[in-house]
Parts: C-alpha cells; structure tokens; sequence
C-alpha cells in the first residue's frame, strides 16, 4: 500500500523527534559522566591522611551506582580472596574459580608429580619448597584491616618471618572471618574466557575429573587473579641440549636430600636462588651460584660455607659434562637448577580480551589492571613484583570493585592508552627492560597510594612503608640472619598497637 502525504508528515516528525531525544539522552549521560568526574576529583582531593579514618574491617563503601554484577573472578589464592571480599563488599555477586581443592594458591605447600617435567610447570602451582619462610615481617605483609598477627586465633607459628604453613592459615582465617568460602567453586578450572555481544563475557570452566567442553555461563566481568609464579621461565644455555646432567627449575624444588653429595649450579640472584642455594649447600657437595649481574671475573667463596660459591654467568654446557662459566673456569656438575623466575600466562584468555604477553609485559593495561579497550568488564589483580603483594591485591580489588558499580570513574580509552604510553617512555627513559614491566621496586607505596586515593581509603601506614625498607637493608647486611635478626622493634611496636583496632 502507498504511504499518503500524511502518512510521511508523521513519520517525518517521529522521527525528528526520536532524534532528538537520542541527542538529549546522549547529553544527559555526557553531563551525568562529567558530575561525576568532578564529584570523584572533589572525593580525591580532600582525601588527605588526616580526614579518613580507617576502622576496623574497613566500612562498607558508599551504595553502588549500577546494579548488581555477576562476576566471575579466576583464582582463590590471596588475590582472588581480596576480590572476591571487595567485590561483595560493594555488593556485587562473585563466583570464584579455584582449580585447587582449597584456597590459598602459592601457599598450598604440595610435592611436584614425580613423572612430571622438571623444568615446566609439572601439573602443579605451588613453588613453595619446604623449608621456606617468609622474606617479609608479618606484621607488613597481611591485608591492611586483617592483621596477620601471631596474636590473631590460629596462629601456629608466633616467627617475624613465619613458615609458609602459617601463611595459608592466615589465608584459611580471612576466607572464614569474610564468609568467602561459599563465593568458590573448588577443583574447577576456567578453560576460556571470551567477549560475548552486548559487553559481557562467556566462561567455560570444567570440574577436575569431568570429560567433556565444560559449562559455558556468561557474566557480566572477569576479574583475573590467577598468579604468577607457575610457568617457569628457563635461562638459555649454549650446548645445555647435549649436556648430561639433570636440569630444573626452582618451581619444582621441594627439599635438599636428593642433592646429597652432587654437585650442583644455580642460576639466578633473586629471593629463591638465596634460600635454595643455602637449603641445597646443607647435603650438596657443593654449591655454585651463577649470577647473571655479578662481574665476568667473578669466583667467590660465600662467607660461612665451604662448598657454596658466587660466580659470574654460565657460557656454555659441554658434552662431558663440564659448565663453563664467563671467566673460562669450569667444573664438572651434575645439577643445573633455575632460579630464573616465571612468565606471565593467561591460557583461558582469546584475542578478544586485547591484551598480549611480550617477554613478561602484558600490555596494554591501564595502571597494570585494566585493558583499556575492554575496561572495566575485564580486569587483573596482583601481577606487579616487587612488593608487598596482600596490601596491594586489596587496594586494587577496591578500585576495581568501585569502578565496576559505577562509583569510581576511569578516565577515556584515550587517555588511558596515553597514560600507559606515557608509563613506557618512563620506563624506556630509565633504561628498564621490557620484562621490567610489572617490577614495582621503586614506587610500589606511590602506586598503593594512588590507587588508596581512587577509592577515598588512606594511604598505606608509614610504620609499614619504613619497615618494608628496613628489612631490604637488613636482608642486604645480615644475609643468614635477617629472619632471626633485626633492629626495627620500634616499627614492630607500632604496628601492634595499629593492629589492635582490629584484633
Ligand atoms: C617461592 C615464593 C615465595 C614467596 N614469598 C612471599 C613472602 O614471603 N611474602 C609475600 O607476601 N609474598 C610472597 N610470595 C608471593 C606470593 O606469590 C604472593 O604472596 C601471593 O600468594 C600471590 O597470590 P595470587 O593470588 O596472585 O596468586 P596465587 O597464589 O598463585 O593464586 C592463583 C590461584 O589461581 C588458581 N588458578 C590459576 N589458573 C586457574 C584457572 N584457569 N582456573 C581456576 N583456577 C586457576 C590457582 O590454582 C591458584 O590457586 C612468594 C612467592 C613465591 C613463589
């Protein structure tokens, strides 16, 4: 049938109006946007140490913008738990992925499969060897409302510097005092994380021992906390390929037995080299650290042991046996172990979540959270090193938690991707490598205060800051002893009487 001339005036007019109000929506949601920037920038500024207080367990944040979100968070060691509290927190529903049968991640102390590869992964998460303590005092590293306190119910090990078991109790008593432990879905692994239409995102997941594609379930965001300390990362040695000894890495090592009487090389300067070479020097024969930053003319015997010594990086393996180091001195070893550190590795994630990993860089990402391009419906907590890792999983839980309900808002996908360009040239400037990245050394406390700001919470406690510091000079001065030793009971004190808010 043919549209009349009135028919047209009226289309005409309908869809001049509707037009309009498209133009006025958008307006609206423009200057709606722009309130609240003000309003966040107004929070920010009179965010001064002085005017917020923290109480105890921290107060509930202010009622969300948006309504509830469904999300799913991957992973339930420490910052998987810190997101799941947060996330709920500002009453969001999350459902918490754990490949393992409980929580805790890294700090599940388990024996690698023996079949399995000595190099890779080895079909188990934990690095953790038996004898490990923790390099930092307890009192700096728990959540910042949650003491990890010898004095807390639970403790088992009263130490500074506890064994790693009463880390995971530590973890065990957050999951319960927090009610945590329903969110999670045990021995359930996430497959694929995919971007559906419409900004929301498909999660396949399969419990251990089914067969099968698994369960697909679309959420409204993912928030990534699947660690980082899994995929070895393995030096490249010339002729290692035709060497006969036995290589592996530092994730798989457990206990120093079976190294009685060996001799056996270790590659790496960092925390698991110190503690594994010392653990290994106990049964070994001997010992030799090859340490990529130490001088090319480098052989030191280690002050304290006959049969442990520092030399300068490994040049090549030879067939007999032989590892030569960069001076041209070589010795006969049976043993190559990597303390080289690990990859970053998201295998669940597709092209569509729009970032990659290059040489342990995961870009682009918004303050080393968010992808810009996808931001906020995806997220990832805890990949800096460096730092104080609990304090820092629970403040970007915070912001990520306020920016998901609408309270907090993030800057343009503009300006984001300049600021993570101009974080770059940053890094370029000052010589850093790439793999460099996600290393907080530096500027952890500044980054925790930022993000601190973003979600009106205080700044980190200054006693936690200087003793962060203390201990890194008394690492360096007391090597053997830093755990059993120090001089900073004065921080210790304070810390204590900070506790007792929530204690
Ligand atoms: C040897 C060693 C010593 C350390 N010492 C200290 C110390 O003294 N003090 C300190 O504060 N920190 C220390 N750390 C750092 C430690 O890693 C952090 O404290 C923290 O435990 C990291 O927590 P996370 O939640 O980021 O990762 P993780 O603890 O690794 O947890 C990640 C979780 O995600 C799960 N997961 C991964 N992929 C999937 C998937 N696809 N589906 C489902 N679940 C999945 C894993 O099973 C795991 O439970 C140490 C680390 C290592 C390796």
């Amino acid at each position: 049938m043919q549209a009349t001339w009135r028919d047209r005036v009226r289309r005409d007019v309908h869809e001049r109006r509707t037009k309009r109000s498209t133009c006025f929506t958008k307006k609206k949601t423009q200057l709606l946007h722009q309130k609240r920037r003000k309003k966040q920038r107004a929070r920010n500024r009179s965010n001064s140490p002085s005017s917020t207080r923290l109480r105890p367990h921290s107060p509930s944040p202010p009622p969300m913008q948006s309504a509830p979100l469904r999300l799913a968070v991957i992973g339930a060691g420490a910052a998987g738990l810190a997101a799941a509290r947060e996330l709920r927190r500002e009453g969001h529903a999350p459902v918490v992925f754990e490949r393992a049968a409980a929580v805790g991640g890294t700090w599940l102390y388990a024996p690698p499969a023996t079949s399995s590869d000595p190099l890779g992964a080895a079909a188990t998460h934990s690095s953790l060897y038996a004898s490990l303590r923790t390099n930092l005092p307890r009192e700096s590293m728990g959540f910042l409302d949650f003491p990890f306190s010898a004095a807390a119910p639970g403790s088992a090990d009263p130490r500074r510097f506890p064994g790693h078991e009463e880390v995971l109790r530590y973890l065990e008593a957050f999951a319960r005092r927090f009610d945590l432990l329903r969110l999670v879905r045990f021995e359930t692994e996430v497959l694929r994380v995919r971007r559906e239409g419409r900004g929301k995102w498909e999660v396949t997941s399969r419990k251990l021992g089914d067969k099968g594609s698994g369960q697909e379930e679309v959420y409204d965001a993912v928030v990534v906390c699947n660690g980082h300390y899994t995929e070895p990362r393995i030096a490249v040695i010339p002729g290692v390929d035709a060497w006969p000894g036995k290589q592996m890495h530092s994730h798989n090592y457990r206990v120093p037995e079976p190294f009685l009487d060996q001799v056996v090389i270790i590659i790496g300067a960092a925390a698991s080299a110190d503690d594994i070479s010392r653990d290994i020097a106990s049964t070994a024969k001997e010992v030799h650290i090859a340490d990529r930053s130490a001088p090319v003319c480098t052989c030191v015997k280690q002050p304290g042991y006959d049969n442990l010594w520092l030399h300068s990086m490994i040049d090549r393996a030879e067939e007999d046996g032989s590892v030569v180091f960069q001076d041209g001195s070589s010795i006969k070893a049976d043993v190559i172990m990597h303390c080289t550190g690990y990859l970053y590795d998201f295998p669940f994630l597709g092209d569509d979540s729009t970032i990659t990993v290059d040489d342990n860089c995961v870009d682009p990402l918004y303050k080393h959270v968010f992808p810009p391009e996808v931001a906020p419906q995806l997220s990832f907590i805890g990949l800096p090193w460096k730092v104080i890792p609990f304090p820092l999983f629970e403040l970007q839980s915070k912001w990520v938690a306020g920016v998901l309900s609408g309270r907090i808002v993030l800057p343009s996908k503009e300006e984001m991707m300049e600021d993570v360009k101009a974080f770059y040239s940053k890094l370029e400037a000052r010589g850093w490598p790439k793999r460099y990245t996600h290393n907080f050394s530096n500027y952890q406390f500044e980054y925790d205060d930022w993000l601190a700001e973003q979600c009106s919470h205080p700044p980190i406690e200054e006693w936690r800051k200087q003793m962060y510091a203390i201990n890194g000079i008394n690492k360096a001065i007391r090597p053997e002893s830093y755990r059993d030793e120090w001089d900073d009971d004065h921080l210790v004190a304070e810390a204590n009487e900070d506790f007792k808010k929530y204690l």
